[in-house]
């Protein structure tokens, strides 16, 4: 009986892993030439004040899509362009579209409205990762000070001296620092305490809690009060009610993204945002 079992658990994993590699090498192929057959689109994701309801910029988000595999998550494949180092020139892409559309969308509203782009680790070991950021912001024709860069603590793990020299060559751009998805790593105060971020954003999965738990509600204000205190500002991810938007105010939480606020969206449908409150 016992060995029977143990034999099925073994065929169990064992036909999940042969699944796992497959889809993955599945994947791994299909991701390389993806950019020159263009398959992928930046979509957009507003950013609001708490307190107003304005719009103040949007979060670039990328999306790939394949004949083959359909829709694939960048949870899935973000890693994998990772490994393979098709991020560098991926991220490349991301930010070529983010700022030329920043650009227009800015031109458009006469106001200077942000742009936050994501940047993965393998980003942060290309040496020429500044000059590239530094070129594609000249040509946009867009002020540094209008683009915001997000950075996971995946990136600070390995505590290499050049990422500290990366992000402050960045910052002495002009270029604002923020820590995506505060709350969810190992030692995210150690790195506000070394590196220059100027924005903290708390995880979607504390701002899901604060209306229910009291124990997430305490925690975003503590975040959001130490936050404060270091002169950064605070954006909440993944806001879908009018409950946690209320409760984020009264907490004085900056600025908030989410479904209840904007779904991301395509370019097009950015550019033509009506920009007033809601
Ligand atoms: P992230 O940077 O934390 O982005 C926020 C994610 O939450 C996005 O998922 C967004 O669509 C989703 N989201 C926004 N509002 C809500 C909400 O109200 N409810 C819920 N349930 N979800 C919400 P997405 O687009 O699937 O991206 C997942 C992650 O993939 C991102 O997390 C980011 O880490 C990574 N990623 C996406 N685009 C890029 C990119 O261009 N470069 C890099 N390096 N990573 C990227
Ligand atoms: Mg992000
Ligand atoms: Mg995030
Ligand atoms: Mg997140």
């Amino acid at each position: 009986q016992a060995k029977a079992l143990g034999r099925n658990t073994y065929s169990y994993f064992n036909e999940k892993m042969n699944r796992d590699v497959s889809r993955r090498l599945e994947l791994e192929q299909a991701i390389r030439g993806a950019l020159q057959r263009q398959e992928f689109e930046v979509v957009y994701q507003v950013q609001v004040k708490v307190n107003s309801g304005e719009i103040i910029g949007a979060e670039a988000l990328l999306r790939w899509y394949n004949p083959k595999l359909g829709q694939v998550s960048p949870v899935e494949f973000i890693p994998i362009a990772e490994q393979t180092g098709l991020i560098i020139d991926i991220g490349q892409f991301v930010l070529t579209q983010a700022l030329s559309v920043l650009a227009s969308w800015q031109q458009r509203h006469h106001r200077a409205l942000k742009m936050s782009v994501n940047l993965s680790p393998r980003q942060f070991r290309d040496i020429k990762l500044v000059d590239m950021i530094e070129q594609a912001l000249i040509q946009a024709g867009v002020a540094a000070n209008c683009l915001e860069l997000e950075i996971t603590e995946g990136v600070l793990m390995s505590g290499h001296s050049y990422i500290k020299k990366t992000l402050s060559a960045l910052s002495v751009l002009g270029i604002y620092l923020s820590m995506d998805d505060f709350g969810t790593g190992y030692s995210s105060l150690n790195y506000l305490r070394q590196y220059p971020f100027d924005v903290l954003k708390i995880d979607r999965s504390f701002v899901q809690g604060i209306t229910t738990e009291s124990t997430d509600r305490k925690l975003v204000n503590a975040a959001i009060a130490m936050a404060h205190g270091l002169n950064l500002t605070v954006v909440a991810e993944g806001v879908e009610t009018q409950e946690q938007l209320h409760l984020l105010k009264s907490l004085n939480c900056d600025f908030a993204q989410g479904y209840l606020l904007g779904k991301p969206c395509r370019a097009k449908q950015l550019l033509v945002l009506e920009l007033m409150p809601l």
